[in-house]
């Protein structure tokens, strides 16, 4: 719903962000219009950001626009599949000046340039509450091929793309909690793997995006295979700034849960038969078995999930 106003804040702001996209129809219609692309399905996520709750207030409001689309394009590259384009719901309190407002909508263009995204429509709102905005991200995928988490089986390989941990490091970095501004830096600007797309449709058996934990969201592949995961956390990559962090913990296994219990890595977790796993390219930490839920250990010794605090109730 808008008012005058908000139909010229509308065209300034958004309508640049089509980039021309003829489906969009310069947000000056109702709705917009896809046509059907033949032998593809389309992959479809949705993810909202409060201030005050998933960014503090005072945060840059482009860095706020990129990570949205960025949390968003993170299952895209989850599900093997190409962004497209996405819808944007944006709630704006009195506090947030017209330079705010242009600054979000400039993360928002750079962002779609860089990773091939344009913006299709939206809603945009007032709000005596915090800022809150939430995107709709479109992806392709060859009909049929988006990687599901249900696809893990017993003999299967778990593998992770990337450095785990830094997610929770560069949130408290950024909270001035420990001294690693690279670690902050990443936490506030994740880089989706959407390098890792197609390989993944091709030799994944089952893959999620590591947003909740490591720990968390390999139990969901699990979950959903019906099967079992064995985590080895001695086989984690570690940044440098992680591995420095875990050097100063008194206790390694510990450190190594925390590190696999924190969110935001924006990593991807897949499972992969033996002989495909190879062409992957991603470090392996695990095995899928029979049976059900999670067992994680370090170094042989079986830790206790209670300890860590990482079970999602
Ligand atoms: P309606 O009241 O019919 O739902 P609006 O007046 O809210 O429509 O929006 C008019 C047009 O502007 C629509 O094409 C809509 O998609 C677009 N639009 C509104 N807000 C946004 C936004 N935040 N981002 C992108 N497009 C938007
Ligand atoms: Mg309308």
């Amino acid at each position: 719903m808008s008012g005058p106003d908000e139909f010229e804040a509308i065209a300034r702001l958004f309508r640049p962000l089509t980039r021309g996209a003829p489906e969009a129809f310069g947000l000056l219609d109702d709705a917009a219009a896809v046509p059907a692309r033949p032998g593809y399905d389309l992959v479809i996520t949705k993810d909202a950001i409060v201030e005050g709750v998933h960014f503090p207030l005072g945060e840059a409001p482009d860095l706020v626009a990129r990570k949205l689309l960025r949390v968003n394009l993170s299952d895209l590259a989850a599900k093997g599949a190409e962004p497209y384009g996405y819808f944007l719901a944006v709630s704006w309190p009195a506090a947030w000046t017209e330079e705010a407002r242009a600054a979000f909508a400039h993360g928002l263009g750079a962002d779609g340039e860089e990773f091939g995204l344009v913006l299709l429509g939206g809603d945009t709102t007032s709000t005596p509450g915090p800022m809150t905005a939430s995107a709709t991200l479109l992806g392709w995928v060859p009909a049929g091929g988006m990687v599901r988490r249900g696809g893990a089986r017993p003999g299967d390989l778990v593998l992770v793309s990337g450095p785990i941990g830094d997610g929770v490091l560069g949130l408290a970095a950024a909270r001035g909690e420990i001294d690693e501004p690279a670690l902050a830096h990443r936490y506030r600007l994740p880089a989706p793997r959407l390098d890792l797309r197609e390989t993944l449709r091709s030799r994944a058996s089952a893959a999620a995006d590591v947003s909740d934990g490591l720990i968390a969201d390999a139990g969901h592949i699990g979950e959903a295979s019906g099967t079992r995961i064995a985590l080895r956390l001695e086989a984690l990559p570690l940044s440098a700034g992680a591995r420095r962090w875990l050097d100063r913990q008194p206790d390694r296994a510990a450190g190594l849960l925390a590190l696999a219990s924190g969110g935001d890595d924006y990593e991807l977790v897949c499972t992969a038969a033996p002989d495909r796993a190879d062409g992957l390219g991603m470090t392996v930490i695990g095995e899928v078995v029979a049976g059900a839920g999670i067992v994680v250990t370090y170094e042989g010794d079986v830790l206790d999930p209670g300890a860590g605090g990482w079970r999602h109730a």
